[in-house]
């Protein structure tokens, strides 16, 4: 079986270099968890959000039953959803997510994005989405990232979760939070890829030795599958002669190409994809070298284009949260 990487987090834990990403796995999600274990996966990417946390439990309750993997070599991420940053909102949530994980802690758990929303109870509405009325309304709430982080901080206090995090934060916000953080953030997960390379985030996280995740590495294809207009319209990563020229020339696959650029550079992927070939393919995505000159050649194609924010998927005025 593949051996992946580890990387030592600032928490003191070790976390698995390439997961297995569980956004839009709909159908047949505990099968796919549970295949996922067996192509040798150690490292799940779930949040509130993706609506599937109960069957990512039951692919994982069944893979230890069946004796395939032991919890605690198991690295489960999970997410805070914008309607729990209250502070008294915080713990709760995450209880029930780790019910529905069917686990007794998370080894890192992340507030999604650095934006709280009015709380929306989750015997009305689960998961909440971002508008209120789940449709069209949306409600700010008053908590700070203050407040939300130190809410985070109690998590780690009362063994709910090994090490916390951040998604979707930008410079100003992290700066911010690394003067109140008692805990500073072990890992910061954001949109990386050849067309969104924030190469200045980049060298802010290392330098403040948080561990950067890198989510939708393959850049549009996981927009497209949602079609959305900006990735549609763009041409597909994979496709590209710069990136098909080096997968010819390293006999490896575009998307191992993709993954590559980010994991030498000492970041971690988390790819999404329930074909078992592919699962097997992306998970061997450190095992080879990229020559410095194609990585360079790859620097090339940022495009500084973005696919993951609010108003590229539904219109509105209020969440420029990216601006
Ligand atoms: P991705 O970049 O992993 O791309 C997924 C698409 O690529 C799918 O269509 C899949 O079939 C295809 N694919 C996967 N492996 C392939 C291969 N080897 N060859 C050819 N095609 C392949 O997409 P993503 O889902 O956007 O991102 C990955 C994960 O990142 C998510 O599942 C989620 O866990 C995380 N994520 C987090 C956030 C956040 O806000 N924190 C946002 C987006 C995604």
């Amino acid at each position: 079986m593949t051996s992946v990487p580890k990387i030592k987090l600032s928490s003191g834990y070790e976390m698995p270099q390439v997961g297995f990403g569980l956004w839009k796995v709909d159908t047949n999600c505990a099968d796919a968890v549970y295949n996922a274990v067996k192509a040798g996966y150690r490292l799940f990417d779930g949040a509130c959000d993706y609506g599937n946390e109960k069957q990512c439990g039951e692919g994982i309750a069944r893979a230890i039953k069946d004796g395939l993997v032991k919890r605690e070599e198991l690295f489960i991420v999970s997410k805070l959803w914008q309607t729990y940053h209250d502070k008294e909102n915080v713990e709760p949530i995450t209880r029930r997510q780790l019910a529905d994980w069917q686990v007794d802690y998370f080894d890192l758990f992340l507030i999604h994005f650095p934006v709280a929303l009015e709380y929306v109870d989750p015997e009305v509405r689960y998961p909440p989405g971002w508008h209120y009325d789940g449709v069209k309304e949306i409600r700010w709430s008053k908590a700070t990232n203050q407040e939300t982080w130190g809410a985070m901080e109690d998590l780690v206090e009362k063994g709910l979760a090994r090490s916390i995090g951040i998604s979707n934060f930008q410079s100003q916000t992290i700066y911010d939070l690394l003067k109140y953080a008692k805990i500073r953030p072990a890992t910061l997960q954001v949109e990386l890829h050849p067309y969104h390379q924030q190469t200045n985030l980049v060298r802010l996280a290392k330098a403040e030795g948080i561990a950067l995740t890198c989510y939708s590495s393959f850049g549009p294809a996981g927009f497209v599958e949602l079609n959305m207009d900006r990735a549609t319209s763009a041409s597909p990563l994979m496709g590209h002669e710069v990136i098909k020229g080096i997968a010819e020339k390293l006999g490896k696959t575009p998307a191992q190409v993709l993954l590559r650029w980010s994991t030498q550079r000492g970041l971690s992927v988390i790819p999404k994809s329930t074909d078992p070939a592919l699962m097997a393919e992306n998970l061997q995505c450190c095992t080879f070298e990229i020559p410095e000159e194609d990585m360079e050649r790859i620097a090339k194609l940022d495009l500084n284009l973005k696919f993951n924010q609010p108003t590229n998927y539904f219109d509105t005025e209020k969440l420029w949260i990216f601006a």
